[in-house]
């Protein structure tokens, strides 16, 4: 089972589709999605940097990984509206470890609302999504790709996760149904 945890508030709508579409890819494959309750983003304060005001994105995930591992969770994936960065970039929009089988989402900058455009529901459904799906190809094993279409492309900017379709490409599919082969 893939694991959502949403860290603090997020939105039950967001959570739901972004789960359902999650789940109508990999249920088939034989891993389904479950939501698990929301966690307090109060447990990752010392993630926070006050002068970047944004949160060590690596920080979220040994928590994560431990919440999964109890609810015996094949993969683990958090979903948190604050900043997210990494040693040496300004920003992430998610972040991967294979070894904890965990990984972290944020929205922060999915949002069109970030970049001074109108809310849109539906797309940040559908960044959510691309996300997620990217950060689980990473827990399964793949890397980034070439392909600006496929979803494990690495995303630069919102404009490069907006080209992407939220599916692996046929090269990516074929190794993380290999790997998936050996997990189950
Ligand atoms: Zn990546
Ligand atoms: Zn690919």
């Amino acid at each position: 089972m893939i694991l959502i945890v949403p860290i603090g508030y997020i939105p039950e709508w967001l959570i739901k589709d972004v789960a359902e579409f999650v789940d109508s890819y990999y249920s088939t494959r034989g891993v389904p999605v479950d939501v698990g309750d929301p966690i307090s983003e109060s447990l990752f304060l010392s993630a926070y940097h006050p002068f970047r005001r944004q949160f060590l994105g690596g920080a979220f995930l040994p928590t994560l990984s431990e919440i999964g591992r109890r609810k015996g969770a094949l993969a683990t994936v958090g979903i948190t509206k604050v900043d997210l960065y990494e040693r040496g970039m300004n920003f992430v929009f998610g972040v991967a470890s294979e070894n904890l089988r965990t990984a972290i989402v944020s929205i922060y900058r999915l949002r069109p609302e970030f970049y001074g455009k109108t809310s849109n529901d539906e797309l940040l459904i559908e960044r959510a999504v691309k996300e997620v799906m990217h950060e689980l190809g990473h827990v399964f094993g793949l890397s980034h790709c070439p392909n600006i279409r496929c979803v494990m492309h690495f995303s630069n900017s919102v404009y490069d996760t907006d080209i992407k379709l939220p599916y692996y490409c046929p090269s990516c599919e074929k190794k993380l149904l290999q790997n998936l082969e050996v997990m189950l």
